[in-house]
Formats: C-alpha cells, structure tokens, sequence
C-alpha cells in the first residue's frame, strides 16, 4: 500500500499573513512530503506493506514510526487550521471547555503555554481522554496521542519547521497566530464522533 501526500484543504497563500505561503511550500510541499515518501521506502518488503497508516503507527518503532507519524500528525494539523478558523468554537464545545478551564481564555492561555514549554521539537495537542473529559498534552518529536488512548481533537505543531520563515526563532508569535487559524469546525467532528461511538454502545 503506497502512502499519499493528502491535498491541503486551502490554497498555500490561504492562511497568510498569519502563516505564509512560503512556509506551506517548505512545511507541506517539503516536509511533509518527505515524511510519505521515506515512509514508503521505509516499509518496502517489510511486514508493514500492506497496513493502515494507523496501524503502523501503533506497531511500529524507530524510523517507520517516525515517518508514519509524521506523516499523520501532519495532516491532522492541516485540518485543525482553517482560512475561515480562529474566533471561538460554539457553544457545545466552549461548554466542555468552560468545564475543565472555567473560561475559554484559561484554556487559551495553558494551551499556549504548553505549546511554547514544549521543549525541543514536537507537538501540542487538545485531547479527549477516555473518561470524555479534556486536556492538553504535549508530546516530543514525532509521538502522537494515537500511539494511547487520548482521542485528537486539535493540534499545534512546534517544530521550528512550522514558524522560522515566518517568525525566525518566536515560537509565542507562532503560538499567538495559531489562535487565528484554529478550525473549530474540525475540533467539534472530532469530539462530535466520541459522542456518537458512545451513544452506539447499547444501554
Ligand atoms: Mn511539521
């Protein structure tokens, strides 16, 4: 099974001036270019030809995890910005945030926090943990909430990769702009389909 670059779902100029083009054409057309396409070298002949790219993610280690995950985290990233993002999400999800952070400005002040602490390189995630509830969770270099058993709601990718072009070495700028573009949209689906999983499970 051959891995694809997925199509971003804007244009590259679509998210400036809060991310340029310039910066999709290396983070998307380079980067994370070369994350599927080591991938698909990697896994030639291996025992993981055939399998999801989540199921490489969960059995895998050492470079075919790196690049499997990379690969994943990435598109996942793309969908939780949005040219139309930013703003607040409704009030469904403010509620469930309200619940864990008091206010929506709480939450956006932790979350920024553990984005620019993120030591190094790696990821700042929103996540449903298994008993429903919210959290914020950081992970290092390319390790993903999918390796557990936190469900993704929203990610904020703090590789230098994601902001030098735009905002030399201020990754608080890069986190400050993130606000601008955070597809709500997407973060509701995501926890939208924990709620009907739930709900399928007979009383
Ligand atoms: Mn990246």
């Amino acid at each position: 099974m051959k891995h694809q670059l997925p199509k971003l779902p804007y244009a590259l100029d679509a998210l400036a001036p809060y991310i340029s083009k310039e910066t999709l054409e290396y983070h998307y057309g380079k980067h994370h270019e070369t994350y599927v396409k080591t991938l698909n070298d990697l896994i030639k002949g291996t025992e993981f030809e055939q399998s999801s790219l989540e199921d490489i993610i969960r059995k895998s280690s050492g470079p075919v995890f790196n690049n499997a995950a990379q690969t994943w985290n990435h598109t996942f990233y793309w969908n939780s910005l949005s040219p139309r993002g930013g703003g607040k999400p409704s009030a469904s999800l403010g509620a469930v945030i309200d619940k864990k952070w008091r206010s929506f400005s709480a939450f956006k002040e932790e979350f920024t926090k553990a984005a620019v602490g993120n030591f190094g390189s790696g990821w700042t995630w929103l996540v449903q943990k298994r008993d429903k509830s919210l959290a914020i969770v950081n992970t290092g270099n390319a390790d993903t909430p999918l390796s557990g058993a936190d469900r993704p709601l929203l990610a904020c990718d703090v590789w230098e990769h994601a902001y030098y072009i735009d905002y030399r070495n201020s990754r608080p700028d890069y986190a400050a702009a993130f606000w601008h573009l955070v597809n709500w949209k997407f973060v509701e689906q995501n926890l939208e389909a924990v709620s009907s999983q739930r709900m399928a499970v007979p009383a």
